[in-house]
């Protein structure tokens, strides 16, 4: 099922001559969130649009199509690249028309009650086109008796648990809602009477909106034309789970995530690594672009100077043709290259955020060696990730989780690193505040938000017919 390993991107815009246009910016300075598929559906005037497709936000979208988007108001989403069977019909916004006009959804996050709630809708009838936990949203609103479209939105969401940041578009108003926990960031933007809602802050930025606040952990707001934002409801959970995750690697550097500058974050865990687990190095580097900052916050801390010894390919898009001939690490080959003159004779620092199955790491040290590195110590920005996520950032299952199998000093023989050491709990608290008010489940296995049984088998909503389905989702 596609449900536990969504990682996403949401952007929504209001009262804008051409929203689809910001909303498309708005995806492309998110693409960081999903490269798997975009979407943008915009409204205008009661009838709404929807373009979908697999790839990048700009293999997506052209001019022509942008244009047909018409309207002004809009919504998209970036889909990750996730171990199901990337298809095109779980690709979002969701836009059905329904009894009271259109309904259009954009969810980033993972319900960890969606097959329980799924079942229910289909013995009272429901028809799911997807295998997305997110279609369970559009039913419930559907199916509700509420009076108006306000109390339906608000009854739907109630049945929902797990996490949610949510973006639903109607005939006269936008949603936008955080779950209780506040699993994932959500942040209203503004210039003029435009108003931006988007998963990071960094999509605020490129089109010019001033960051005005987040959407509050249980807030869900309606924004009306004219740029008017109004809180329906508030209603946080006792405790909040911030994904800590979102700073350490997620979001990108130049966000401000849950009130904290993810730079900031991330040069502070960095920081924190020195002082905990000093090296004897001569120079430090990051594997960019992910632990630049963690890696200079280590230089700042341990004071060894930042050097470039990595440098990324950033062009690998879906089509790149790979060789037939095998070159052995071609997967991390093909992405980084070391600098020689950089690394050649000495002993070398390299920072990274995470370590996930630990290809990557054995692949990097590796290069570094045959560039002629003396001595290689890995220094890890964040604790051994032992456990998967049920809240919507894609971490596989226990066994494929090295820190899961193997302690620090196995890792480090088993990648060849002359030493290995990861960040403390205490380390990262230090660097990112409260950890009671953070999510690190996928660190500690400490699940906060309890989970339905069966969330991890991967055929919960697959269909039954694979094929002749109609996508509700059109093109
Ligand atoms: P691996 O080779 O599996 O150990 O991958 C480790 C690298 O993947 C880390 O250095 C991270 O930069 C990156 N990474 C960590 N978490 C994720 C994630 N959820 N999705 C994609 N990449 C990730």
């Amino acid at each position: 099922m596609s449900g536990p390993r969504e990682e996403c991107g949401i952007v929504g815009v209001t009262s804008h001559r051409r929203a689809a246009e910001w909303v498309y910016l708005g995806l492309y300075a998110l693409q960081h969130r999903g490269q798997e598929s975009a979407g943008i559906v915009a409204a205008n005037a009661g009838n709404a649009l929807a373009r979908r497709g697999m790839g990048l936000v700009a293999e997506v979208f052209d001019e022509a199509s942008l244009e047909r988007l018409e309207g002004t108001a809009a919504i998209g989403h970036n889909r990750y690249s996730t171990t199901g069977s990337p298809t095109l019909a779980n690709a979002q916004p969701i836009l059905v028309n329904y009894r009271d006009g259109f309904l259009a959804v954009a969810h980033n996050g993972n319900l960890v009650n969606a097959r329980t709630l799924r079942t229910r809708l289909e013995d009272a009838g429901s028809i799911f086109q997807s295998t997305m936990d997110t279609e369970v949203l559009v039913h419930l609103i559907a199916a509700s008796r509420q009076p108006s479209r306000d109390l339906a939105v608000l009854e739907a969401l109630d049945q929902l648990a797990g996490a949610f940041s949510f973006l639903i578009l109607t005939p006269d108003a936008l949603y936008a809602a955080r779950d209780p926990y506040g699993f994932r960031p959500l942040s209203v933007g503004r210039r003029g009477e435009t108003i931006v809602v988007a998963s990071e802050t960094c999509a605020l930025d490129l089109v010019g909106a001033q960051f005005e606040r987040e959407v509050e952990p249980g807030e869900v707001i309606k924004v009306t034309p004219g740029g008017n934002v109004a809180t329906l409801r508030h209603e946080p959970a006792d405790v909040e789970c911030m994904c800590v995750f979102e700073q350490i690697y997620f979001a990108r550097p130049d966000s401000v995530v849950f009130g904290m500058s993810a730079a900031d974050a991330r040069r502070g865990m960095g920081r924190e690594l020195a002082r905990e687990h000093p090296a004897n190095g001569d120079c430090v580097f990051s594997v960019p672009d992910s632990s630049n900052a963690a890696a200079a916050g280590f230089a700042e801390q341990s004071g060894l100077p930042l050097e470039h010894g990595l440098i990324r390919n950033h062009y690998i898009g879906r089509t790149f043709i790979q060789p037939a001939q095998d070159v052995r690490d071609f997967g991390v080959k093909i992405k980084y290259n070391p600098v020689t003159s950089v690394i050649k004779g000495q002993r070398v620092v390299i920072v990274d955020d995470s370590i996930v199955r630990g290809t990557t790491s054995g692949a990097l040290v590796r290069l570094v060696r045959e560039a002629g590195a003396e001595e290689v110590h890995l220094r890890i920005a964040s604790p051994p990730l032992r456990h998967p996520c049920y809240y919507g950032i894609d971490i596989p299952k226990r066994s494929e989780l090295v820190a899961a199998q193997m302690s620090s000093d196995e890792i480090a023989a088993r990648v060849g690193a002359d030493s290995l050491a990861y960040l403390s709990f205490d380390g990262l608290y230090r660097a990112v505040g409260a950890r009671d008010r953070h999510c690190d489940a996928c660190f500690s296995g400490n699940y906060r938000v309890s989970v339905e049984p069966g969330i991890d088998d991967k055929a919960a909503f697959e269909p039954t017919i694979a094929t002749g389905i109609p996508s509700p989702l059109g093109q």
